[in-house]
């Protein structure tokens, strides 16, 4: 079978592998936001793709058999542009999402409906170690009473304010390191999404651990498709070996 897999994340990366050792054509989507992206197995296309009439002439054009969304939870434009793109293609679409986490026992969360609204909520005079990437960067010069620890892959392009500091590092993070980063700079608060990810999951313990207070930030609401949430759950309904 010939697949798109839209892509961007360790899931989908995982998934493209999977469905090349099958011996499927997969061809695999990125944005092109990080410079030195880590590449599956299979053809892979960089860029966005210019809204949804071009992505569904893409789609027609290249005859896939499925379009698989296994992009980022928070990546809402890409996932509901390839849902109604496929509908209009008349492709099949399945999204891979992974569960978001739940707290764990000892966890003080609160909720936020956005970053930026996180950034803001920081009391004065406190610590917080921001992992939620690079939107609303901008937010933290207007809290020059607080530190702002920020966690990325890529250098932000337009540079921090002085109350920031920059930390670069990539996934996956474990649990002894991410409670001594926490340590080192003595951080009260943790501004994090909601990825669900396995390697980006240890600074939820790292912060239960140490009693820092985590700010998360929820999870878009996206179109309505089916949906699967592990890679072996999406290997066999691609297969159809699904119930
Ligand atoms: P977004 O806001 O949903 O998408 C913005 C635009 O970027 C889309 O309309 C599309 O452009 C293009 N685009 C996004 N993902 C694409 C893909 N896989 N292939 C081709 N074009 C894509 O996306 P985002 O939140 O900026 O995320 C961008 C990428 O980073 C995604 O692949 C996502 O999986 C990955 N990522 C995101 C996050 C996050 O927190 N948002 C975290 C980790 C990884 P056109 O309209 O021109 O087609």
């Amino acid at each position: 079978m010939k697949l798109l897999i839209l892509g961007g994340t360790g899931d989908a990366r995982e998934l493209a592998n999977a469905l090349v050792n099958s011996g499927h054509d997969v061809t695999s989507s990125l944005a092109g936001r990080t410079l030195d992206p880590l590449l599956p197995q299979g053809s892979v296309r960089i860029g966005g793709f210019g809204g949804v009439p071009r992505l569904r002439s893409y789609l027609l054009e290249e005859k896939f058999d499925w379009v698989i969304d296994a992009t980022h939870p928070y990546a809402a434009d890409m996932s509901n542009q390839a849902c109604l793109a496929a509908e209009l293609a008349g492709m099949r679409f399945l999204r891979l999402e992974r569960p978001g986490w739940t707290a764990p026992a000892e966890a003080i969360w609160v909720g936020f409906p956005t970053i930026a609204a996180a950034i803001d909520a920081v009391p004065p005079g406190y610590r917080a170690f921001v992992t939620s990437g690079h939107e609303s960067l901008d937010r933290l010069e207007r809290r020059p009473e607080c530190f702002f620890l920020v966690r990325l892959i890529e250098a932000p392009e337009h540079g921090l304010p002085d109350n920031a500091q920059l930390l670069l590092a990539r996934p996956p993070y474990r649990l002894k390191d991410e409670i001594a980063l926490m340590r080192e700079y003595e951080i009260s608060h943790l501004i994090t999404k909601n990825s669900g990810s396995t390697q980006t999951r240890a600074k939820i313990d790292a912060a239960a651990a140490l009693h820092v207070v985590t700010y998360i930030v929820g999870r878009p609401k996206l179109a309505f498709a089916k949906t699967v949430t592990s890679i072996a759950q999406a290997l066999a309904y691609i297969h159809g070996d699904a119930a």
